[in-house]
């Protein structure tokens, strides 16, 4: 159990960092979701986040390209919960196209979510768990962290970069009580893969069925979607006693892609 920690997942609104959320909130942990989307739908994720933990669940809806609400969003986490604990930096996207092609802002933008903005919330995380001598950070990468697909380079380059940022902060901290690793799943069925079917298709020139099968599945040697539940239990785990001589280490959740 994780009764009486604090929580914060960027990203939680949806798919994997939600999937985490409740997962954590289970535990006993008070949760900061934050993420875009309908406030309808978020209030009721705090609903279930609260009855799940039996303790507080709150929102903030920085967006990961500004330092600014990212540093807001760890302050308001540190005083409303009176620590942060446990950081999952989970916040990203993707966008699939030829480099050639690749618009500017595109590259800018993921390299900012998916990877800057991890530097912003470890920046102002940490001292909150150095002041405990206790901490948790995970940092969601992906299978792409470790191996490369044509027509995904800011991805790809931005899940290199957290790889190698994990490690880094995992050495400076290793003495404070403190574990810094990544997670690397391979494909999960949320909306972040589902949204690049098509774009797939167009860039390869093959159909979406075959995307499916042939790119996404063809490089799973277990043939099937990693489930989200099994990613967020891989979390809990890392986040548990159990783990505290795991830090610095990349964790693939792949089905076997990267053995390959
Ligand atoms: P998703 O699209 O379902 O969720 C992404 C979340 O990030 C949402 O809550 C969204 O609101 C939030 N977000 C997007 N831009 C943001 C911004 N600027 N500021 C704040 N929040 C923002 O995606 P997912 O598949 O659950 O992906 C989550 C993480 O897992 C990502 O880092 C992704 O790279 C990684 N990942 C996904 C897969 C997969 O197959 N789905 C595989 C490996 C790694």
């Amino acid at each position: 159990m994780l009764t009486g920690k604090s929580a914060l997942i960027t990203g939680s609104t949806s798919g994997i960092g939600r999937g985490i959320a409740i997962k954590l909130a289970s535990l006993g942990c008070k949760v900061m979701i934050n993420g875009f989307g309908d406030q309808g739908d978020i209030e009721t994720l705090l609903g279930e986040l609260r009855t799940a933990s039996g303790t507080d669940a709150i929102h903030h809806g920085a967006d990961m390209t500004k330092p600014e609400e990212i540093s807001d969003m760890v302050q308001t986490c540190g005083d409303k919960f009176g620590s942060v604990d446990i950081l999952v930096n989970n916040a990203g996207i993707q966008f699939v196209s030829p480099i050639d092609e690749f618009p500017v802002e595109k590259w800018d933008q993921i390299i900012a979510i998916n990877l800057t903005s991890s530097f912003h919330t470890m920046r102002s995380a940490l001292p909150y768990m150095k002041r405990n001598q206790w901490g948790r950070v995970i940092n969601v990468a992906s299978a792409h962290s470790l191996v490369a697909s044509p027509y995904k380079s800011a991805y790809v380059a931005a899940k290199h970069g957290i790889a190698g940022l994990t490690k880094t902060v995992a050495l400076e901290v290793a003495q404070q009580g403190i574990t810094v690793n990544a997670i690397s799943p391979g494909y999960v069925l949320t909306p972040l893969v589902q949204a690049q079917i098509p774009d797939t298709a167009a860039a390869r020139g093959i159909s979406e069925e075959q995307v499916v099968n042939d790119v996404l599945l063809g490089a799973q040697p277990t043939k099937q979607f990693v489930e989200i539940d099994d990613v967020a239990a891989n979390v809990a785990h890392l986040c548990s006693d159990a783990a505290k001589g795991i830090t610095g280490a990349n964790l693939s959740i792949d089905g076997g892609w990267t053995a390959q």
